[in-house]
């Protein structure tokens, strides 16, 4: 059985409790190997190793420190379909998704290279005679980064590329459900000539790596994905440590369908992002806001798609939709499902375990449709992250905007309509970080800023050079002469 060990100071070494944890296949159980069980003292030997190797390449000029990254381009986009069999086997998500995963890591390694040779500051006129004023940036030091399985290798990406590119060393926590495509990238890096020490991976549970890394006093940023709940909770310790926090969480996304639209190209949208991932991404749709006079004809044609939807081991390239990563998640879906019932939405299609043939030893969920939901209900306000997507009719545009803006979270919206002057409508009103104009929520860009308002997020972004904001500081810098 194959072991996966923690990398530190540029060596595989198992952490020092001796323990291994197996990890399983989605689709059917299957252990696909064992991974070791870190300790906050292997988290202190990664801090300890980062803050060395990070004095040295913060001294590297960025556009040397960027031939690295470029390095890792070549090498992911070489590696690409070895990778996404990887990802497809470890978390689930149909084959075609992956390698989609996996090329953006590809665009963010390209994009944060030629960053290493932006890096732009700022030259200002100066009040007074004689004196020359400008801004820097410079790096923060060591960066804990805690990523999630939904996207192992992009979101991995979108933090470590902009936080070396910028200066800083990396102490990273992969989620514990994607242990196999972390040690690929990192071996990516280790080829690609990373200096020893600057990025360090480090396995184990949030309760106790994560946490170690939080409370770590020589780690001077934390950058998180994941839940609400363990957000607020750094949130909450890495204030009182005043130490920087980047954070990503949940999402509550609505697609809006106006009357005006074309139903054709909304269904579409409707069904590849609500069911892409088996609906595990904080970006899935997971309303759909409807003008009550399109209600039904939208209805059926999402419905009719969705029968044509086959699930099943996402390798086999024929299928669909995944299973969705464990037991726990499967069981908190169906809950949720249980729950909408309850609270009087209809149910239209699925709304059960997936157990045919096959499936049965899986975490698989048939994708669900409820109509008729309100907006206040819990389905319509909490975020299932499961293949379960809710309707909700409206009268007309301003009660879209409404609903749509009534969760708590703020990361992805999408208006399918015909009307140029709705769209800016749109634009300026929905309230969240993504507006999607005649698209599902899904299939952000690297290139832009990627993240959310509200309960989303702490006004941070992953993507873009806007990422680069999380990974250094402003030095303002004056000169008499
Ligand atoms: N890249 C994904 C998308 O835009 C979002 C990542 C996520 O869901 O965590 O669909």
């Amino acid at each position: 059985m194959e072991r996966y060990v923690n990398y530190i100071n540029g060596e595989w070494i198992p952490s020092e409790s001796g323990e291994f944890i197996k990890n399983t296949n989605p689709v059917n159980g299957e252990v696909l190997g064992e991974v070791t069980v870190s300790t906050a003292k292997d988290v202190d030997r990664a801090v300890q190793a980062a803050k060395e190797a990070q004095k040295k390449w913060a001294l590297v000029p960025a556009p040397e420190r960027a031939d690295v990254l470029y390095e890792v381009a070549y090498l992911l986009k070489e590696r690409k379909e070895q990778l996404a069999q990887v990802l497809t086997k470890e978390m689930g998500k149909v084959i075609s998704e992956a390698r989609g995963e996996v090329q953006e890591a590809i665009d963010m390694a390209y994009y944060m290279a030629g960053e290493g040779r932006r890096l732009f500051g700022e030259t200002v006129p100066s009040e007074l005679r004689d004196k020359f004023a400008m801004s820097v940036r410079v790096p923060v030091g060591v960066a804990g980064l805690i990523t999630p399985w939904n996207f192992p290798i992009a979101i991995a990406s979108w933090k470590s590329l902009p936080a070396l590119v910028a200066g800083n060393a990396v102490v990273w926590k992969p989620a514990s459900e994607t242990p196999f495509l972390a040690a690929e990238f990192v071996k990516i890096y280790e080829e690609a000539g990373l200096p020893k020490g600057l990025l360090n991976l480090v396995y184990g549970s949030g309760s106790v790596v994560g946490n170690a890394i939080v409370e770590h006093p020589e780690i001077d940023l934390v950058s998180f994905t994941g839940s609400n709940e363990v957000g607020a909770k750094i949130n909450g310790r890495a204030g009182e440590l005043l130490k920087r926090t980047s954070l990503e969480m949940g999402g509550k996304n609505a697609v809006t369908v106006l009357e005006d639209a074309d139903l054709d190209l909304a269904a579409d949208g409707i069904v590849w992002s609500a069911f892409g991932t088996s609906g595990q991404r904080c970006t899935a749709c997971s309303r759909v806001i409807v003008q009550e006079s399109v209600k039904e004809a939208l209805e059926q044609k999402v419905l009719q798609k969705m029968k044509t939807l086959k699930l099943g081991d996402g390798l086999d390239e024929s299928v669909d939709v995944g299973p969705v990563i464990n037991r726990s998640a499967l069981e908190k879906i169906h809950e949720y499902v249980k729950i909408g019932k309850e609270e009087g939405a209809k149910l239209l299609a699925g709304g059960e375990f997936a157990t045919e043939s096959g499936l049965d030893k899986g975490n698989f969920y048939q994708p669900t449709l409820f109509t008729d939901v309100k907006s206040d209900m819990r389905i319509g306000q909490e975020e299932i992250f499961g293949p379960v997507v809710s309707f909700i009719p409206v009268k007309d545009l301003d009660e879209a905007i409404e609903v749509n803006n009534s969760v708590k979270f703020g990361l992805s919206s999408s208006i399918f309509t015909a009307d140029v002057n709705k769209v800016f409508r749109a634009m300026r009103d929905f309230d969240t970080g993504i507006v999607y104009v005649n698209a599902g929520t899904t299939g952000a860009e690297i290139h832009l800023p990627f993240g959310g308002t509200k309960g989303t997020g702490n006004g941070h972004r992953d993507s873009g050079v806007a990422s680069l904001d999380v990974f250094t500081e402003w030095r303002s810098v004056y000169v008499d002469y």
